[in-house]
């Protein structure tokens, strides 16, 4: 399969899949969403395939949601039609990378925002270099309830998401190793080959047994509310959508309340 919005390369049993959105720092249009599924989709039922890397090209990993496509193309959306697009591309291809059956590694460098943020903590592991930086700012640029899936709590302890969440303050990828978010931080110039690395260390393994491995962890973290959690705050996400605060950024244009604030965002 082809894509405009990623792109895909091949590492013996490693496949690495790239955010190319250079120029608008990987922002997820509706196109590479929908490609980066497709390339999950395709990585899912390719046997040569044991881990899967996601990555973004140039200087960010990702600076979250297009907002210049939802402003365009979403503002005025009913209740119904913005819960059915997050649903779907937000919530539950989220979820289809969280449970995907083989190990992931999010490769992250420069800016992780938002929705980007969202996709990099989907994986099961995450390798930053040094120009990476984590935040989650919609709460002050847009007056929502943070990002469509809530994992922060559960990647970053409560407290810090708190913190994150309510200051709309910007975690460097140092900070984030040291409360656990993180595995490694590498230099810039040494991520790709850091994360080809580990997950070719990780692809040794016979296949079958990280599945086993990957669902017996996941399902701790099951019993312990996680999905239960993500699905409520999805709702409750949805509430702050009708919200006068959100009402009010969305009639200033959705795009320029991120660059009015330039220090929040990226
Ligand atoms: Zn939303």
């Amino acid at each position: 399969m082809t894509y405009e919005t990623i792109e895909v390369e091949n590492h013996g049993a490693v496949r690495r899949i790239l955010l190319a959105r250079e120029a608008q720092r990987n922002a997820q249009s509706q196109q590479m969403l929908d490609e980066l599924m497709a390339a999950f989709d395709e990585a899912r039922v390719d046997n040569s395939v044991n881990v899967v890397i996601v990555g973004g090209k140039g200087a960010h990993f990702s600076a979250g949601h297009d907002l210049k496509q939802a402003q365009a193309e979403r503002a005025n959306f009913t209740v119904e039609e913005r819960w059915a697009y997050e649903e779907l591309r937000y919530f539950d291809y989220s979820l289809k990378i969280w449970d995907f059956p083989k190990p992931t590694i999010a490769q992250v460098q420069g800016a992780c925002v938002a929705g980007g943020f969202m996709i990099a903590n989907m994986c099961d592991l995450v390798i930053a270099s040094d120009s990476a930086y984590f935040s989650d700012p919609v709460g002050h640029t847009l007056g929502a309830a943070a990002t469509e899936v809530l994992i922060h709590p559960w990647v970053m302890g409560a407290r810090k998401a708190k913190e994150m969440l309510f200051t709309g303050s910007k975690i460097t990828a140092q900070e984030a190793k040291e409360i656990g978010m993180v595995n490694r931080v590498v230099a810039d110039a040494e991520l790709g080959d850091a994360a080809l690395a580990m997950a070719q260390q990780i692809a040794k393994a016979p296949p079958f047994g990280l599945r086993l491995i990957k669902r017996s962890i996941n399902r701790s973290l099951d019993a312990q509310g996680l999905r239960t959690a993500l699905e409520a705050h999805f709702d409750t996400h949805q509430l702050s959508h009708l919200s006068e605060g959100f009402l009010t950024a969305r009639d200033r244009g959705l795009a320029n309340a991120i660059q009015k604030n330039p220090e929040k965002t990226a």
